[in-house]
């Protein structure tokens, strides 16, 4: 068992009381003997380092260069990720719902904060918010726009209330003038904010 275990976390705000109660129940686990360390230290790598948007950003570069592969993600979300080698936490009921000229889409969880941690990595503060769970199910321009987005006045806005049932993850249209990139650099282009579908 290392000793040095603790000194390896970086937590932001050592003194926060949730951080000091997080150590004190990861002590007590470990000294019974019900949790290796180890394991601990490799969980925290893989939220900190394995995860995050740019798995989702991979995705959407794929399907903007890969007509068939679009349609087999939009058929079944999980089976075309797994062809790039992803999935992951929270992603097991995927669906993937593509913004159009005359559709866009976002998603929320009202419920919670359900999110398709393995294309996303960990969700947003503001994604967990009450006001955001509550205001962009009656008010999603308004939302969307506070968040920066001006949408078309004329474009057709879906959300979606993701579940512990279903994850939903949007695919946002690819720019104009990108004919030139390829699939590196327009993953590149794919922000955190179009997969949720508060950016356009
Ligand atoms: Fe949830």
């Amino acid at each position: 068992m290392s000793t040095d275990h603790h000194d390896q976390h970086d937590h932001e705000h050592p003194d926060d009381p949730r951080a000091l109660r997080a150590d004190a129940l990861e002590a007590i686990l470990i000294e019974k003997e019900l949790i290796d360390p180890a394991a601990v230290d490799a969980t925290l790598d893989y939220f900190e380092t394995q995860l995050g948007p740019m798995h989702g950003a991979k995705v959407v570069a794929r399907a903007w260069t890969d007509p068939e592969f679009k349609q087999r993600l939009l058929a079944d979300g999980l089976g075309a990720i797994g062809e790039l080698g992803l999935g992951g936490p929270q992603v097991d009921h995927l669906v993937v719902v593509e913004n159009t000229s005359d559709t866009h889409n976002v998603v929320v969880c009202t419920l919670c904060s359900c999110y398709p941690w393995g294309l996303l990595g960990l969700p947003p503060a503001w994604y967990k918010s009450l006001a955001y769970r509550s205001r962009v199910v009656r008010e999603p321009r308004a939302v969307i726009s506070e968040m920066g987005c001006e949408l078309p006045s004329d474009i057709d806005i879906r959300v979606w209330d993701s579940s512990s049932e279903v994850r939903y993850f949007v695919l946002p249209e690819r720019p104009a003038g990108t004919d030139d990139l390829d699939e590196e650099a327009l993953a590149a282009l794919v922000s955190r904010d179009q997969m949720i579908g508060v950016a356009r």
